[in-house]
């Protein structure tokens, strides 16, 4: 280990001045919980999506909102497809919500998962948008429902159209390592179906209800919301940094991920395609360099037999460190070392 080169983290959250006056205001103001920052927080997200104000609501988590967003469509006894190459959280959500998960293999050209193979029984589908790169859902069958997963790509663009309005809800997650942060933890919810909105905007509201309906606190709290709006004034910057760090990537010859055309994606993930796996993540640790697999082989969220694609990807795979804060200089150390192994 060279210890004396600075460590490059895999990733690490773009936290300034602004954000910490914005929370201390809400400190300050002897109201921390849910309240007018995440009034302001859901206002200024839907002016950023270019969908009317009173589109979003706010949640804990980006877990928190595909949990919603299945209670919203029904999804108790259903069968839900979702892709075996993704985010625990999928599955999770599924079965807290009663729902009954149906696996679907990821395409080969991308990670996506693949519409074609998608189980015609299935009443709703969760489509995530993996890596930053938006998937057009126009082709997703006879699947009477999708979730758009935007955890990974706020920002992206579908034919010049924000991503999370394609589907029936879609939903975004702002922990500490996505695209942009609520301070460690927050989620969000969009759709233009009023009764969605207005469904999980009613199950939030769980405190002194006179019904007797079942609900749970799933609140954003002001403080996070606060961070938020201090972040999505900043989206546009950091968008452009991780995309200036990801051409970098590129021009250095590496065979990173793309998209392909008529989708404009968000750079969220530098995903190299190599079978030097192992080899590459210990050759930048010998540099003092993070990078990972993005998905590893027994992370996959069903066995892997039937599902030769997912399997692919997490066999050929590194996530190099891709974000706002990491300077020219480092991007130069990064492509070096990789330049070494492949
Ligand atoms: C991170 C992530 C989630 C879950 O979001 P949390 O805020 O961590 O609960 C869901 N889906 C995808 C694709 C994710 O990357």
């Amino acid at each position: 280990m060279s210890f004396n080169l600075k460590h490059i983290p895999h990733n690490r959250p773009t936290i300034g001045h602004d954000e910490e006056m914005m929370a201390l205001k809400v400190l300050k103001s002897g109201w921390l919980a849910q309240g007018s920052e995440v009034e302001n927080f859901e206002d200024e997200f839907c002016d950023y999506l270019k969908i009317p104000r009173g589109s979003a609501v706010a949640v804990s988590s980006g877990s928190a909102a595909l949990y919603l967003a299945l209670l919203s469509l029904n999804a108790k006894g259903e069968n839900v497809s979702l892709p075996t190459y993704s985010c625990s959280a999928l599955k999770n959500a599924i079965c807290l919500a009663g729902g009954n998960p149906v696996f679907v293999d990821s395409m080969l050209e991308s990670p996506n998962i693949d519409l074609a193979k998608m189980e015609h029984l299935a009443k709703i589908a969760i489509v995530p948008h993996m890596f930053g790169m938006p998937q057009n859902i126009q082709n997703s069958g006879s699947t009477p429902s999708v979730i758009e997963d935007c955890a990974q790509a706020l920002g992206a663009l579908n034919n010049m159209v924000p991503i999370g309005l394609q589907g029936d809800v879609g939903i975004f997650s702002f922990y500490a390592t996505k695209i942009m942060t609520t301070g460690g933890q927050g989620g969000m919810v969009v759709s233009r179906k009023s009764p969605i909105i207005e469904f999980v905007r009613d199950y939030r509201m769980f405190d002194a209800r006179k019904d007797e309906k079942n609900r749970f606190n799933f609140q954003m709290t002001d403080i996070q919301a606060a961070i938020g709006r201090a972040q999505l004034k900043k989206l546009p910057m950091f968008l452009e940094r991780r995309a200036e760090v990801y051409n970098q990537y590129k021009k250095a010859g590496f065979q990173i991920l793309d998209s392909k055309e008529g989708v404009q994606p968000v750079r969220f993930r530098a995903i190299l395609r190599t079978e030097k796996q192992l080899e590459l993540i210990k050759a930048l640790s010998l540099k003092n360099i993070s990078a990972t697999i993005p998905i590893q082989t027994d992370e996959l969220l069903s066995s892997n037999i039937q599902f030769p694609n997912a399997l692919f990807w997490t066999e050929n795979t590194v996530s190099l460190p891709i974000y706002p804060s990491l300077t020219d200089v480092e991007v130069k150390r990064i492509i070096q070392v990789v330049k070494t192994v492949l």
